[in-house]
């Protein structure tokens, strides 16, 4: 964390409250039941990846969790405030980047980021210092004066990216921020992500259906057809299953491949 702003005290509440708690967590569009029962944590200071392929339910769960929906069965809290019983408690200490793109296109990058800023209650002379403190290092610094729609999609993502720390929330969800990007400006979010993280100190709650993205030390929800079928440690989660990686190991817990290949079965259950 940066000398600008200090993080408001939830430090009160001590560490051992997580970053997110979703607790019993079920949805339904109709018949269809996109969630059932779903309980996991983001422990505070973890990168926790929300492994699942498409369909699963992670953007139905960032949609409660946003309270885009509202949460009809099950609990969720963030640093320790209640959704239902505290939401504006709870939604200022969370950001959010979503899976479609939400930048303003006439818009240049410096004014894009002080409107986020400005909705969020920051004078503009403190987002002007917080974006300086968040790009420093980062190659964007010199094209904050351009318009947006200047930009690759790759670049936008990554704005999309600063602008979820701006107002320095603990909790940052983002959901598949990746997607349809080539492999290049993939690894340039990812690797501004984690940059980001280990300055900030913030829990990330990071959802993908790509298992290259997870790394040794993040903690997996392993999330398919709407149920938690593992949430730990990726060494934790390897060994349980007796699996020689998180690949391996995600194939035997689901039944697929690979999560980015839909139903494809794991190559040793192909006929
Ligand atoms: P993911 O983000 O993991 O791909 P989603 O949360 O988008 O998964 O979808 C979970 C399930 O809910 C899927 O079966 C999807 O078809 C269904 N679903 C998602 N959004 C809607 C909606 N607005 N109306 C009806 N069904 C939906
Ligand atoms: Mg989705």
């Amino acid at each position: 964390m940066g000398s600008l702003q200090k993080r408001p005290e939830t430090r009160s509440e001590g560490r051992s409250v997580p970053a997110l708690d979703i607790s019993g967590v079920s949805h339904s569009y109709g018949e269809r039941r996109a969630l059932d029962d779903v309980s996991f944590t983001v422990p505070q200071g973890s990168f926790t990846a929300l492994l699942g392929p498409n369909g699963a339910g992670k953007s139905t769960l960032f949609s409660l969790i946003t309270r885009l929906y509202n949460t009809r069965a099950g609990e969720i809290s963030i640093l320790g405030h209640k959704l239902s019983q505290e939401p504006g408690e709870a939604l200022r200490r969370l950001g959010v980047v979503f899976q479609a793109r939400t930048l303003d296109l006439d818009l240049s990058i410096r004014q894009n980021l002080a409107y986020h800023a400005a909705l969020h209650g920051l004078p503009g002379r403190v987002a002007r210092a917080r974006t300086e403190e968040i790009l420093r290092g980062s190659d964007l610094m010199k094209r904050l004066g351009e318009k947006a729609r200047n930009l690759s999609g790759g670049q936008l993502r990554r704005v999309e990216v600063v602008r979820a720390f701006m107002h320095s929330p603990e909790l940052i969800l983002f959901d598949e921020p990746t997607v349809g990007l080539d492999i290049g400006s993939r690894a340039e979010i990812v690797a501004e992500v984690r940059r980001l993280v280990r300055q900030e100190g913030v829990s990330v709650l990071w959802a993908t259906h790509l298992i290259d993205e997870v790394e040794a030390s993040d903690r997996v929800v392993v999330l398919h057809k709407g149920k938690v079928l593992a949430e730990g440690g990726v060494a934790a989660i390897v060994a349980e299953q007796d699996a020689g990686s998180i690949r391996d190991a995600f194939a035997s817990l689901t039944g697929l491949a690979r999560p980015d290949l839909g139903n494809t079965p794991p190559l040793e259950l192909q006929p």
